[in-house]
């Protein structure tokens, strides 16, 4: 036949593979999770670094790329926080503390990385090196301005850093005696450039900014401006410059003051956190983090992995909703339960439905690597939540320990007994982490969590940096520019997939081979 004519005999044919509702009407007998089925190649005319993965989390958060990282005690505190937001993701703090430390690991993010920093620790001349060590040890950074009454707002009249006191082991020295009075500053109403320029210049590591009075209005600080450069997708509120980040809390009384806790220091994204989110209390909370903090925070329902529950939580005002039920790597719900659903279906169904309110999801559970991530987004999910995928990296909470020669770090379900347990030991009130999957009144723990332990996989902002590199390639070879575009050209039937037989997930896995070594990426 003439080659001229191969797209003319192509259209007699009709599309090759299945629509996704094909796919997902083909397993109605069965569920479909991420392994069930492959995306079918489209057509490639751009090149993969120019993909975008921006996306919103939420009605009004919007991301450069779609990772977020679970609310678990073994996954999410303040490093891993702002190393995600660096990296363009957002993470969410997990609730199994005291809402006190809960909130300080908020304001920990929010103070990484400033233009300017409105709201600095600022000293007074009598305070000693032992306050600015304990502070330093506290928070992690070491040099603070000082002013004639220790407050914002008050005169500027030295800064001390850690090159003052190094040498000085008289720990009960006060700061007068240590610090600069040396001073390179900048007016109020400098712009950020001008002020980057003259702290470059002056080349030291701070630089504070003054009104007329020298009174101190804020602070600039030089490794601020060098993590700016350093970080081009970092997800940043557009005014304060401050990086974004979640929190996780429960819908108990005590959740309430825990709300108000998280507010006050700046927490960009409330997620409600429960297995089961279609319940008159989540409705509640809903109604009145709308109504009281509706201009402040997004908050994120859930979790639900039907249609039937997504529709009450949408109605109450639901700015995101998180889909998935026992679908988690550590999580033996559906086993103990009986109730879930398979992770693919899930997040079809749910973010389908969604979409039409202009609700984001995020695809909460079971994702094991980029492939998973992928399919996620062509189901409909905005967004993808991890937890061991991330857990067993530098930033994760807790120390290495070595297993047989191999250096791991604990990964449990907030579910666990171990995570119940100790939820009840260092939480003072009853909105910690045994909240989402215990009720007060029962006698008997059901775990629907286990506790095990994960591979070292190095930094975060390596690991983010290798989903995002492969979730570019993913979308390029299915021939899509952009997460925004994907769902769209799912839904319309351009891209099309194909159904895994069990032999075909063996086939499609390494195989035949006697042993082999999989490194998964390296840096340039
Ligand atoms: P230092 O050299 O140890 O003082 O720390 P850096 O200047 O490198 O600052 C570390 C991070 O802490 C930066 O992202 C700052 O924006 C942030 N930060 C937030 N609040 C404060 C503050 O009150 N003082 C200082 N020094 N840094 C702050
Ligand atoms: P992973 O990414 O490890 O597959 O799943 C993480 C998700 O599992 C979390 O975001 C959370 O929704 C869920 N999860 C965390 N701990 C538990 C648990 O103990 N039991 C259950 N059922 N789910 C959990």
């Amino acid at each position: 036949m003439d080659p001229s004519k191969a797209l003319e005999v192509l259209s007699e044919f009709g599309p090759d593979g299945l629509s996704v509702s094909e796919l997902i009407d083909s397993r109605t007998n069965g569920g479909l999770t991420y392994n069930d089925f492959l995306v079918l190649p489209g057509f490639i005319d751009f090149s993969a670094d120019g993909v975008s993965l921006e996306t919103k989390v939420s009605k009004n958060i919007t991301l450069k790329t779609p990772f977020v990282s679970s609310p678990m005690d073994t996954v999410t505190e303040s490093e891993m926080a702002i190393a995600l937001a660096l990296m363009g993701g957002i993470g969410i703090i997990h609730n199994n503390c005291t809402s006190e430390a809960q909130a300080a690991m908020v304001k920990k993010v929010k103070l990484f990385e400033n233009g300017f920093i409105a709201d600095p620790i600022v000293l007074s001349a009598d305070h000693t090196i032992k306050d600015v060590l304990e502070i330093k040890r506290r928070l992690g950074f070491g040099g603070f301005p000082i002013t004639d009454n220790g407050k914002i707002g008050g005169k500027l009249i030295g800064i001390v850093s850690m090159r003052d006191i190094l040498f000085n082991k008289n720990y009960d020295t006060k700061l007068r005696e240590v610090m600069s009075t040396d001073l390179v500053t900048a007016n109020s109403g400098v712009s950020l450039s001008e002020a980057n320029s003259i702290l470059k210049k002056s080349k030291k590591g701070k630089l504070p900014i003054v009104d007329h009075d020298f009174n101190l209005v804020s602070l600039l600080s030089l490794s601020d401006l060098m993590k700016n450069l350093d970080y081009p997708l970092a997800s940043k509120n557009p005014v304060t410059k401050q990086l974004l980040v979640g929190a996780a809390i429960g819908t108990r009384m005590a959740d309430y003051d825990r709300l108000a806790k998280l507010v006050e220091v700046g927490v960009d994204l409330i997620i409600l956190d429960s297995s089961q989110g279609n319940s008159v209390y989540q409705i509640e909370m809903i109604k009145h983090i709308k109504s009281t903090y509706g201009d402040k925070v997004d908050v994120v329902a859930g979790n639900v992995v039907c249609r039937e529950q997504a529709a009450n939580l949408i109605m109450a005002g639901a700015d995101g909703l998180r889909i998935g039920m026992g679908s988690g790597s550590i999580c033996i719900t559906q086993e103990v339960m009986a109730v879930g659903r398979p992770q693919g279906t899930a997040v079809h169904q749910v973010s389908k439905y969604a979409r039409m309110f202009g609700v984001p999801t995020i695809a909460d559970g079971g994702v094991g690597n980029i492939g998973h991530i992928a399919k996620a987004l062509c189901l409909g999910a905005s967004t993808v939540m991890m937890g061991g995928l991330l857990a067993g990296t530098t930033e994760t909470p807790g120390d290495y320990f070595y297993l047989e020669g191999k250096r791991m770090k604990k990964y449990r379900g907030m579910g666990s007994l171990d995570a119940m347990n100790q939820s009840e030991k260092t939480s003072t009130d009853d909105s910690g982490s045994q909240a989402r999957y215990f009720s007060e009144s029962d006698k008997i723990k059901v775990a629907q969590g286990v506790t095990g332990s994960v591979s070292d996989k190095g930094s975060v902002k390596s690991f983010i940096g290798y989903l995002t590199t492969g979730l570019q390639h993913s979308l390029q070879d299915m021939g899509i520019k952009s997460v925004s575009e994907l769902y769209p050209a799912v839904e319309s039937g351009k891209v099309r997939f194909e159904q895994r037989s069990p032999s075909a997930q063996l086939e499609g896995g390494v195989h035949g081979l006697n042993s082999y070594e999989k490194k998964l990426y390296s840096t340039a």
